[in-house]
């Protein structure tokens, strides 16, 4: 269920870019971009299947099954992959897809049905391995339940929503040069892009992704990873500040102006001091520092918006410090909403109080600021050229 790790150094530049984007598109329609694969879910699982109108073909090595509309489980375990009363050992791959329409899929909770339209494919796992489900379908059809997974479609300036389409498209297609050959090219999560079944009807979303076909940012003649997030609060962060690496140009951090309608705008988080410890202790383990009461949490060499690189943890047996972005995906694990790097501590008793701004890890555009920007009568390219300072659009299908 492991990604294969990122190639950044071999990304193309723009020149061998087109014709490396013109090869992939071979199997699907030339404006439609790359064939892309998304990893929809992984593990032994139950969910179920709702095929429409037109029913489901299931192709396997040496045969296929046709499938009449209906509603079915699908069971991937131990031994077998099951759709139905259908069943494969699972050293065989299988592939399946509706014939007429969009195949839905229940999400892991057993809630939401997501549809998905092009092929569904189950790799054999092997003994040991885990199932993967992938999605693969081009590129453009992702966006689809990609914009709505993303942004709050009806709400969003159509300005704001092509500048969206952009990114995610520039995003998703620099995934897709970094692993070249690879199967699994996203996550259907924050963890890539939040994709929500490109079945979706969103007609807000179609019109972006339409008026943007096959644009993407490029910076120094290169595709990016063109990161963005909900709310910056006041200025977005250069990306090395983040995530470490080196600093690119299209991700230096600018002031917004834009964002103050977000209510995410500012935020405040309190955690006892119990948790905190236990937030702290596994970290702690991991680095061989022996933590004793916690007295004191202060963002460390905050930069331009307020955004602190690392924190300073006081405890009764010393001091240490932490990188910022780690220290609040930890608390946000444990369910302490601290929604952003830029923020200030304070300590009353046996509480810690987070007050702070922003949504988000504050790199590449910030979406509630594209939309402020947008309302104010900014187009889609005059936001992107601001956030992704120094870059240029540029159509490759
Ligand atoms: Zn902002």
């Amino acid at each position: 269920m492991s990604l294969p790790p990122l190639r950044r150094s071999l990304l193309p530049r723009i020149a061998l870019l087109a014709s490396l984007v013109a090869g992939a598109v071979t199997a699907a329609h030339a404006d439609e971009g790359p064939i892309i694969g998304v990893l929809i879910a992984s593990g032994s699982l139950d969910r179920r299947l709702e095929v429409g109108p037109g029913g489901m073909v299931i192709e396997y090595p040496g045969g296929s099954e046709q499938v009449v509309a209906g509603s079915y489980l699908l069971r991937l375990d131990g031994t077998h992959a099951r759709i139905a009363d259908w069943r494969l050992p699972r050293t065989t791959p299988f592939r399946f897809r509706g014939l007429r329409s969009a195949v839905g899929v229940t999400t892991a909770d057993g809630g939401d049905i997501r549809s998905y339209d092009g092929w569904i494919e189950v790799p054999a796992p092997g003994a040991e391995g885990d199932w993967e489900v992938i999605n693969r379908l081009p590129l453009e059809r992702y966006l689809l339940g990609v914009l709505p997974g993303e942004t709050p479609t009806s709400l969003f300036d159509p300005e704001a929503l092509k500048a969206q389409a952009v990114a995610s498209r520039t995003y998703a297609l620099f995934q897709v040069l970094a692993r070249p050959g690879s199967r699994v090219h996203l996550r259907s999560d924050t963890r890539s892009q939040v994709f929500l079944g490109s079945g979706l009807v969103d007609e807000a979303a179609r019109a972006a992704i339409e008026a943007t076909r096959g644009q993407v940012l490029t910076s120094d003649g290169r595709i990016f990873e063109a990161f963005f997030h909900s709310t910056c609060g006041g200025a977005t962060r250069p990306v090395e500040a983040c995530f470490g690496g080196s600093p690119l140009d299209a991700l230096t951090g600018v002031t917004c102006e834009g964002c103050g309608h977000s209510s995410r705008a500012t935020w405040e988080a309190r955690v006892s001091m119990e948790t905190l410890g236990e937030v702290l202790a596994p970290i702690c383990r991991r680095h061989g520092i022996e933590l004793g009461a916690v007295r004191t949490i202060e963002p460390i060499d905050p930069s331009l918006g307020g955004h602190c690189a690392y924190v300073r943890v006081v405890h009764e047996r010393g001091a240490f410090e932490l990188e910022s972005e780690s220290f609040r995906r930890a608390l946000l694990a444990r369910k302490v909403r601290c929604l952003s790097t830029s923020f200030v501590v304070t300590r009353s008793g046996e509480l810690m109080k987070f007050v702070g701004r922003g949504w988000g890890h504050g790199v590449g555009l910030c979406q509630y600021g594209a939309d402020g920007y947008a309302r104010k009568g900014y187009g889609y390219r005059a936001i992107l050229e601001y956030f992704y300072q120094r870059s240029r659009i540029e159509a490759l299908w």
